[in-house]
């Protein structure tokens, strides 16, 4: 199994209702391929983890990356891991405050200056964990 952690820029024009829409696919096409994951969503910006088998998160990921909602995604860590983070949730979704993903970003480019993308790996799985915990489940 692997977990993935994608950073992107959402385009200018999308949509609650776009997102909605994301979130209803994901729901659906996640749960038959057994990927479990959270998209946080604010700022203009997306951040999504996906985990499951290899190939079908791999998968997945080269859908998302076509996908004309969002632009600009940068894969921040892909990792083999024994366990989920998120294993109740075929997608769960945080809307998140802009400078909330400020300090993430910010955080992204001082470690990966540091080369130590390990330790913003662990930061940033925590960092949506700690967003998903508060946020209200649907
Ligand atoms: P359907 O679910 O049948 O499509 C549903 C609706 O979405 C239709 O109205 C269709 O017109 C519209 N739609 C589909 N694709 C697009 C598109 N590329 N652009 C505009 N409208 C479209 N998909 C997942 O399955 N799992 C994920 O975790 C996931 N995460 C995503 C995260 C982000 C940030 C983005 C931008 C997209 C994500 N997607 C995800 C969506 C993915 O890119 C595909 O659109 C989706 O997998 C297509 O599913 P489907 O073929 O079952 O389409």
């Amino acid at each position: 199994m692997i977990r993935l952690l994608y950073i992107s820029h959402a385009v200018p024009n999308l949509t609650i209702e776009d997102v909605r829409a994301i979130l209803k696919s994901s729901r659906k096409n996640n749960k038959a391929a057994d990927i479990t994951g959270v998209l946080v969503h604010g700022g203009g910006m997306f951040m999504q983890i996906l985990e499951g088998e290899e190939s079908a998160v791999l998968r997945l990921y080269l859908t998302i990356i076509a996908d004309k909602r969002h632009i600009n995604p940068r894969l921040v860590v892909v990792a083999p891991t024994a366990d989920r983070l998120f294993q109740k949730w075929s997608m769960g979704n945080v809307e998140c405050a802009p400078n909330e993903f400020e300090q993430i970003v910010q955080a992204r480019s001082r470690r990966l200056e540091a080369s130590n993308t390990d330790a913003f790996a662990g930061f940033a799985f925590e960092f949506a964990k700690m967003l998903f915990d508060q946020a209200p489940q649907e």
